[in-house]
């Protein structure tokens, strides 16, 4: 039987979401990698990933709940780990919209990055207008063998390479490869074939944004017409970066 014959009989379950949240709407039927952002949903992302075999759980401090993170996170972080958390994530640096202050936010993300590398798991990171202090780290603290992953990439072009360099995955969401959007379609140009991942980031933060799971498919078909490359083709290469990144324990 061809892909597209396979595709045809149930196109769900060739769609893979390399990031999104608990509270999102939509099925849980599509794979993907559900990610906690502090102690207070982390219990939550277990509970949903527990019976669903094709949902991952990620359990991590987000840099926006830094500020108001209970003292023992750490603590409640290792249980997590050992309560069934498959990766680590949403963990990051953002120098824009963290109550927090930058330099406890670089703390936090080595603490979780040492964990994550620790037991080589796979690690989502948020970084927002950052990229420098990010790359400082990552190349000053261990990191995961299998490489990191940046979720929603908002560098440059020019700094993909860097990344590229340390291991980085990088995934997309639609709603930063529709127009008049340009950076992250430049940027995706850039990313080797085998470190393409696309998301939702579901559920949406902002009114506008268009951050929910229905709209996975859109990023793909977007990301295929921007690599000029056809949809069946760029929804097999994600498939095989997303098993190699995430599931290959
Ligand atoms: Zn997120």
């Amino acid at each position: 039987m061809t892909t597209r014959k396979r595709m045809h009989s149930s196109p769900k379950n060739y769609y893979c979401d390399a990031h999104f949240h608990s509270s999102g709407s939509g099925s849980l039927e599509v794979p993907g990698i559900l990610n906690g952002t502090s102690p207070r949903d982390w219990a939550e992302v277990l509970r949903l990933a527990g019976n669903r075999p094709g949902i991952r759980p990620a359990i991590g401090l987000h840099p926006w709940q830094l500020d108001d993170a209970p003292h023992d996170w750490q603590g409640q972080f290792q249980a997590a780990l050992t309560s069934g958390a498959r990766a680590v994530g949403e963990i990051g640096l953002d120098k824009r919209f963290a109550k927090a202050p930058f330099d406890a936010q670089c703390e936090a993300f080595a603490w979780q990055l040492k964990q994550a590398a620790a037991r080589n798991l796979p690690v989502s990171i948020h970084c927002f207008k950052a990229t420098d202090p990010l790359l400082r780290l990552l190349h000053q603290n261990p990191i995961p063998t299998r490489g990191v992953h940046l979720h929603a990439y908002s560098g440059s072009a020019e700094e993909v390479a860097a990344f590229v360099e340390l291991g980085a995955y990088f995934s997309f969401h639609a709603g930063q490869l529709s127009p008049p959007a340009r950076k992250a379609p430049a940027a995706l140009r850039r990313i080797p074939p085998d470190r393409l991942l696309i998301e939702s980031d579901a559920p949406d933060t902002l009114p506008e944004s268009i951050n929910q799971r229905e709209y996975l498919k859109l990023g793909y078909e977007q990301a295929a017409d921007l690599c000029d490359i056809p949809l069946a083709q760029l929804i097999e290469t994600v498939m095989t970066n997303y098993q190699r990144y995430f599931l290959n324990d």
